[in-house]
């Protein structure tokens, strides 16, 4: 073997950097441990997913409490919306959506000639990413199963035969309005699978998450539906795809985390979670926020949008 002094050098050189690193790591855990959660954490945390464009990460973390500059502010004076609420086997829908929030998909989006209601921020969402699929020569997709009233879904649900798709009256997300099953109209299986998988690589774009996959069964207690999607506006859904996180998982990732602030598009984004208490939430000074209930307790709240 020939001697290399470069790549000696460059070992050495490598060897001193994993000690820095080391040295770094050790002085880090030690200052978040001497100075707890008040301070802004800076993360890491390893992409689930490489290539594709999007390859930026979290800017930082934001700590569980005591971060400087929280303000309390009552939930009487915010106007909470519903966007990121979690529904699932657990977590049922509490109150039938005001139908004045819901608008005809039919006349924005292929339905297949069917009326389809949806969250007027899920329709608008759902037809950007229509006419991005069509721009980008993807294929032409269509938006069924929308809005579905508790009734419905309870027809539904006693009517199908095979129950492992559908879910108990309470538990279905159709019934928030903010998901529909958007499947693409191709001429082969190769065009179907492609536009397949254009929709769970895109679908983060528009505010939108791939919401079951057979990977996540688990966790979400549902079979993979490759068609079934979500909103939840940005920068939630990018995270979501960036770190390949369930709506369950990331919920619970923002309970630890406190939040994060991110930069997409040149926009950034703030967001932080707040557990009430005596109906007050903790939000960080100086910036307006987006409030959702996340339906199991706590409240996210958004900025940047
Ligand atoms: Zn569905």
């Amino acid at each position: 073997m020939r001697y290399n002094a470069h790549a000696v050098h460059s070992r050495r050189r490598n060897a001193k950097r994993r000690g820095l690193a080391v040295l770094l790591g050790v002085v880090l855990t030690a200052l978040v441990l001497v100075v707890g959660s008040g301070v802004i954490l800076f993360t890491s945390a390893s992409p689930a997913w490489s290539g594709l464009t999007h390859t930026q990460s979290v800017t930082r973390e934001l700590a569980k409490t005591g971060l400087p500059g929280l303000l309390p502010v009552h939930l009487d004076e915010l106007e909470v919306s519903r966007f990121l609420e979690l529904i699932n086997i657990e977590y049922s829908v509490e109150n039938e959506l005001d139908p004045d929030l819901l608008v005809n998909a039919r006349t924005s989006v292929p339905t297949g000639g069917q009326d389809e209601w949806l969250h007027y921020r899920a329709l608008q969402a759902m037809a950007e990413l229509c006419t991005a699929a069509r721009a980008e020569g993807i294929a032409t997709v269509y938006v069924r199963s929308g809005y579905r009233s508790y009734d419905n879904q309870e027809q539904l649900y006693w009517e199908a035969e095979d129950k492992s798709f559908v879910q108990p009256a309470g538990h279905s997300e159709h019934q928030t309005g903010l998901a529909a099953d958007i499947f693409p109209i191709a001429r082969s299986e190769r065009e179907e699978q492609q536009a397949v998988r254009w929709l769970a690589a895109n679908s983060w774009r528009f505010g939108l998450i791939l919401r079951y996959t057979e990977a996540k069964r688990r966790i979400t207690g549902i079979a993979g539906e490759p068609w079934h999607f979500r909103y939840v506006g940005l920068p939630h859904s990018w995270y979501m795809f960036r770190y390949d996180l369930t709506l369950e998982e990331y919920i619970e990732s923002l309970r630890q985390s406190g939040g994060y602030v991110v930069s997409l598009e040149g926009r950034e984004y703030t967001v932080a979670y707040a557990m009430p208490q005596d109906g007050f939430i903790l939000l960080p000074e100086g910036l307006d926020f987006d409030i959702s209930r996340d339906n199991t307790g706590g409240y996210i709240a958004t900025s940047g949008e």
